[in-house]
């Protein structure tokens, strides 16, 4: 026996070991110990995409990771090592948010606010719509607006002066958007422009009066608004 074997030292491996010498339980085990140790010695380091925060050395090396994404997880150093752990579950959970229903009318509305080389970016975006900073996060969204009534609904924004945020959203079908657009059409009197229900206010009539006057019975405003002005009509 040479004194070497006696004196056994966590850092070396099994490949110092004479090659006929063990049987098999031997060089297992001190590989096992040289593999926890070697985890030991990552802590705080990089590891691929991720960050070794702690390591367990129990009947299997444990290892908790810092994704990439900034959450934790622990996961077996040997699928790790393997190339089994992609992420600490947050690609996961993009991945079924994915085929959430709401998900693509989340993606385009960001998109037709942001990106100019979007088609309708020119009519929202390009308008100033922006979308609130909550909605960044998906959930969020989700929670705030509730799910689509049925598929012929789309989200409208209430209020076209301001952007997709909260209480300014609504689902609404091709009809109720329609009309909501009319609603939001500005009527121009006096090098003034401002919409059916500021027009109302200003000439203290009601919204639905002067919605009919203008929209459903068409009559050229600067006239409408000079009788109003005068008086020679009275709601
Ligand atoms: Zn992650």
């Amino acid at each position: 026996m040479s004194p070497k074997t006696n004196t056994p030292s966590p850092s070396e491996n099994s490949g110092d070991l004479p090659s006929q010498k063990p049987s098999s339980e031997l060089p297992e085990k001190t590989g096992k110990r040289a593999v926890a140790q070697k985890w030991s010695e990552r802590v705080g380091k990089s590891f691929r995409k991720f960050k070794i925060l702690e390591v367990n050395t129990g009947r299997r090396t444990r290892v908790l990771l810092q994704c990439f994404c900034g959450g934790t997880r622990w996961v077996l150093a040997d699928s790790l090592k393997a190339n089994e752990v992609k992420s600490c579950g947050c690609l996961e959970k993009a991945k079924n948010k994915s085929k959430h229903p709401l998900y693509n009318t989340w993606v385009m509305m960001r998109s037709r606010c942001r990106y100019p080389s979007q088609p309708n970016f020119p009519y929202y975006g390009g308008k100033g719509v922006t979308v609130c900073a909550e909605w960044e996060d998906f959930d969020t969204f989700v929670a705030q607006v509730g799910l689509r009534p049925s598929k012929c609904h789309s989200l409208d924004r209430i209020d076209n002066s301001k952007g997709y945020e909260p209480k300014n959203v609504r689902w609404a079908t091709k009809e109720e958007q329609a009309s909501n657009t009319q609603r939001n059409r500005y009527f121009e009197f006096q090098g003034e422009k401002r919409t059916v229900s500021q027009w109302a206010r200003r000439f203290n009539v009601s919204f639905d009066w002067l919605h009919y006057r203008l929209i459903k019975k068409p009559q050229v405003p600067e006239e409408l608004f000079s009788n109003l002005l005068s008086k020679h009509i009275t709601p």
